[in-house]
C-alpha cells in the first residue's frame, strides 16, 4: 500500500477520533453534560418500554423504596435537558443494572445481594445508580456510535487504498483491521467510557450528600462476587475495566470526590 494512503487513514481515525474522543469530566470533577439527540432518546425509550413487557418487574418495596429515594437525591442534582427519567427494578438475578438514552434506567434485584441492607446500602445504591446516570448524561451511546461510525469509515478507506494497490490478499488486511481495531480501538473505548462513569458517578452521589468511598465498597464487593461466581475475562478481551482496575482508578479519584463530598454538608 501506498505510504501516502497509510498516512491519510492514520489522519482521517484520527480526526474522526478526535471528533468523538471528548471526556465529559476533567482532573478537578467537573462535568460536562451532554444530552443524546432525539432519535437516540426516544430509541431508549422504545426499548425501555419493550423491557418493561419483556422482563419481570419487581414491585418489592424493599428494592423500590431505596431505588426512588436514591434516585430522587440524584435527580436534585443533575440537570439534564429533555431527560425522562425512569428507575424500574427488574427480577434478575444477574447483579447488574443498565442505562438507555433518555434517562431510563433498569436495575436488577440480584444487586441487592451486593448492596446489602446496613447503614451503607443507600451510598452504594448512589454509586451504582450515579455510575447509571452518568453513561445517560454523557451520551455514551451515542458516543459508542459514532465511534464505531469512525471505525467503518477507516475499514472503507482502508478497503479502497487496498481495491487500488493490487494486493494479493487484501482480505487479510482487512480482517487484521477489523480485528485491530476491536482490540486495540472499541474495546478500550467502552472501558474508557465505563472509567468515565465510576468518576461521574462518585461526583454525583457526592453532590446529593453520599459518601463517593462507597464507590470503591461497592467494586471490592463486586470483585468478592466475580472471584465465586467467574466472569473476569482478561482485560484486553473485555468490553468493562477489571475491578482491580477500576478500584484503582476509583482511590485515585477519590481525593477529587471528597472536595465535593465535603461541599455538599
Ligand atoms: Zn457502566
Amino acid at each position: 500500500m501506498k505510504r501516502s494512503l497509510l498516512i491519510l487513514l492514520a489522519l482521517f481515525t484520527l480526526a474522526l477520533q478526535s471528533c468523538v474522543f471528548r471526556p465529559s469530566i476533567d482532573e478537578q470533577g467537573n462535568i460536562t453534560v451532554r444530552t443524546a439527540n432525539k432519535l437516540m432518546r426516544s430509541h431508549g425509550a422504545r426499548q425501555f418500554e419493550k423491557m418493561k413487557r419483556d422482563k419481570a418487574i419487581s414491585t418489592d418495596p424493599r428494592y423500590t423504596e431505596p431505588v426512588a429515594r436514591v434516585a430522587e437525591r440524584l435527580k436534585e442534582v443533575i440537570t439534564l435537558p429533555h431527560a425522562e427519567w425512569e428507575f424500574v427494578v427488574f427480577k434478575d438475578l444477574s447483579p447488574n443494572a443498565f442505562a438507555l438514552p433518555g434517562g431510563k434506567v433498569g436495575v436488577n434485584t440480584g444487586l441487592f445481594q451486593i448492596i446489602g441492607d446496613d447503614y451503607r446500602a443507600d451510598a452504594i445504591l448512589a454509586a451504582i445508580l450515579g455510575h447509571e446516570i452518568s453513561h445517560t448524561t454523557a451520551a455514551h451511546a451515542q458516543q459508542r456510535i459514532l465511534h464505531a461510525m469512525a471505525l467503518i469509515a477507516a475499514g472503507q478507506l482502508l478497503w479502497f487504498s487496498l481495491d487500488t494497490n493490487d494486493i494479493d490478499h487484501p482480505e487479510y488486511a482487512l480482517a487484521g483491521f477489523a480485528l485491530t481495531g476491536y482490540l486495540a480501538d472499541a474495546l478500550p473505548f467502552s472501558r474508557k467510557q465505563e472509567y468515565e462513569s465510576d468518576k461521574m458517578g462518585a461526583i454525583y452521589m457526592a453532590q446529593a450528600g453520599y459518601d463517593p468511598r462507597a464507590s470503591i465498597e461497592l467494586w471490592k464487593r463486586l470483585r468478592d462476587y466475580h472471584r465465586i461466581n467467574g466472569g473476569q475475562h482478561p482485560e484486553f478481551l473485555r468490553t468493562h475495566p477489571h475491578d482491580d482496575s477500576r478500584i484503582e482508578a476509583l482511590e485515585a479519584f477519590m481525593p477529587v470526590a471528597l472536595r465535593f463530598y465535603q461541599s455538599s454538608k
